[in-house]
């Protein structure tokens, strides 16, 4: 049942983090064995293919670093590691520049050949660059095309299920992974091994990330004993596509350049209830424009499915058709004119801003173990930009092939897992064939339902605890049901149960984490605590699995290169 394989690099997830890892450690050392494996297919699974808006970069006259540096920091209530962000900003203009001129990108520009950028909410220059609305099929499709060109080997449609450390504990050994074509068990030894699963906040009734995410990379991390930070942190796109239960189109994004050329929110009343709570009206952030569409909705003022309208028609139907082809063509999929009616939206989770700690160099505090993109926490704290999504993922998975091509220059030594807790890991993967057959589908359902009622948009504390308790709930009666066959190929109900699994167990750090933050910062609002908090003594939450139970801790947020009050806008860099 369980085949042995040895890599020198191995990395968990092909998105943009993986596939730039993979790249950047092959260019550092060609001698090194490389291995991706990933839930889906190279190139076809994962968010960065579905990257929409775009990329931010501060490339164009009148930008700069800073600024993008202190929009970020801004943006992020100041809660990021401030290194973090640093990094990824000013590491941004490099690896655009390697995007287009080495991997093959083209991206759409200006008259006079720069790129162009276009706005995103929350930034303060146009910075944000793209090729029309399908900026991440062209990334992902020119990254997959570099892969495929490199001795690089690939484990598709293989599912990481454990890291497995080697004997004493002390660093990681490899990875427990299932093939889900066979249902064969797959042990790899790594020297090096990057977690790149992309976190995907799916455990919500409404979500944008794609169905392969279930956060299983920071569910096997959890599991370890290692830290987790912000993940309170779950940002909700305010304008996902209402469409009814029955399509899995209810939830996907319509962007958010709908706001931003002018575009109305109304209520199922027919009123327009954006511009009395804030002068930006539509146009303010997601968060804001989230927690009032939230609003509308607890007060009963819903369209038939829910959520509240959103109208584009007075901006003028053939301007619209022209200007969001792509949306106008998703809404008539489901039934709806964007360009001259109302379409239905609700907001919509969209992305984990936690994820786990690490440093800059991707390195975390077990040695072997590095985390890239969306898995790492600290770059966006409380909330992540738009278009800092995919400059995080690209930024950092670059880094990461850097550091494990000279971490293993220094660290050549085999290491022998840990066989104990191999065999324990196959057995827990396999422990849904030993229980009698259950009904995953309602256990699902009513996780969805618990993560959005009381851990969603708006919380308090009673939610809270309410929440925690129905996911323990749910955790018992995943716990006593199984499946009704004991096939192992393409056993899509035993990856349902394990996917199951690790997104309970990644909501329960969720409800820990935003129990701790009694204030209210960027995507995390508390109604019971709705002031933001003092900036000068910020801090972020950390949360560890000690035993069975869930360790919390508050950490002081280090002001590295600006403290709250100061901008690097008025003084020089660091
Ligand atoms: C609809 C949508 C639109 C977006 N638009 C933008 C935008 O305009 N600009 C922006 O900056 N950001 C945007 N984002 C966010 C952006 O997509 C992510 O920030 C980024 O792509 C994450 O990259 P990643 O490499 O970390 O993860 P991903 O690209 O999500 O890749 C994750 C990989 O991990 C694999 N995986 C998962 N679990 C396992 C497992 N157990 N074992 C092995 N492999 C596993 C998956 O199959 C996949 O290959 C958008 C997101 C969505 C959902």
């Amino acid at each position: 049942m369980l085949e042995r394989f040895a890599t020198d690099v191995l990395i968990l997830g092909s998105g943009g983090a993986g596939l730039f890892a993979a790249l950047h450690a092959h260019q550092a050392n060609p001698e090194l064995g490389i291995t991706i494996a990933s839930k889906g297919l190279v190139g076809k699974c994962g968010c960065t293919r579905m990257v929409q808006g775009g990329y931010n970069v501060a490339l164009n006259p009148g930008d700069s670093i800073e600024r993008h540096f202190m929009d970020t920091i801004e943006g992020g209530k100041w809660l990021p590691n401030q290194n973090m962000a640093w990094t990824l900003v000013s590491k941004a203009v490099e690896r655009v520049q390697e995007l287009e001129n080495e991997v093959g990108c083209f991206f759409d520009r200006n008259p006079d050949g720069t790129l162009h950028g276009k706005a995103f909410a929350g930034q303060t220059f146009d910075r944000t660059v793209h090729k029309g609305d399908l900026t991440g099929i062209e990334i992902i499709n020119r990254l997959m095309e570099q892969v495929w060109a490199r001795p690089i080997q690939r484990l598709e449609e293989h599912r990481a299920v454990a890291f497995i450390p080697a004997a004493g504990r002390q660093a990681l050994a490899g990875v427990l992974l299932i093939d889900m074509r066979s249902g064969a068990f797959r042990y790899v030894a790594a020297k090096a091994v990057l977690l790149a699963t992309g976190g995907g906040p799916t455990m919500y009734r409404y979500h944008t990330p794609s169905g392969d995410k279930s956060m299983d990379g920071l569910a096997m991390a959890l599991r370890l004993g290692l830290p987790l930070r912000d993940m309170e942190m779950v940002q909700f796109h305010p304008t996902g596509l209402l469409a009814g239960p029955d399509t899995r189109m209810t939830g996907t994004v319509l962007e958010e350049g709908l706001r931003g050329a002018g575009g109305h929110l109304i209520n199922g009343r027919g009123e327009r209830f954006m511009q009395a709570r804030d002068p930006r009206a539509e146009r303010a952030t997601r968060d804001f424009v989230s927690r009032c569409i939230y609003e509308e909705m607890r007060a009963g003022r819903t369209t038939p499915h829910g959520g509240v309208y959103i109208k584009m028609g007075h901006l003028g139907q053939d301007q619209v058709a022209k200007q969001f082809k792509g949306m106008v063509e998703r809404c008539a999929d489901c039934g709806f004119d964007l360009a001259g009616g109302l379409v239905e939206v609700v907001p919509t989770a969209h992305y984990l801003m936690g994820g786990l700690v690490c440093e800059v160099d991707t390195a975390t505090e077990l040695p072997g173990l590095f985390v890239a993109g969306e898995d790492a926490g600290g770059a966006h704290g409380a909330n992540r930009l738009g278009g800092n999504g995919v400059a995080n993922s690209t930024v950092f998975g670059g880094i990461a092939g850097d550091t494990m091509a000279n971490w293993i220059a220094r660290n050549r030594a085999e290491r022998p897992p840990d066989e104990a807790v191999l065999r324990f890991e196959l057995a827990r993967a396999q422990y849904p064939f030993t229980r009698p057959r259950g009904d995953l589908n309602q256990l699902r359902e009513r996780l969805l339902d618990v993560m959005w009622d009381d851990v969603g948009v708006i919380r308090d504390g009673a939610g809270l605890r309410r929440g925690m308790s129905t996911i323990d709930t749910l955790e018992r009666e995943l716990l006593a049901s199984g499946l009704a066959d004991g096939e192992r190929p393409f056993n899509l109900a035993w990856h349902d149960w394990l996917n199951l699994r690790s997104l309970i167990e990644v909501s329960k750090a969720i409800v820990a984490a935003a129990l701790k933050r009694e204030n209210s910062r960027g995507a995390h609002f508390r109604e019971d605590f709705p002031e933001a908090g003092d900036l000068a003594s910020s801090t972020f939450t950390v949360v560890r699995q000690r035993d069975e139970a869930l360790a919390i801790a508050a950490e002081p947020v280090e002001f590295t290169i600006v403290r709250p009050g100061e901008s690097l806008l008025q003084r020089a860099a660091p």
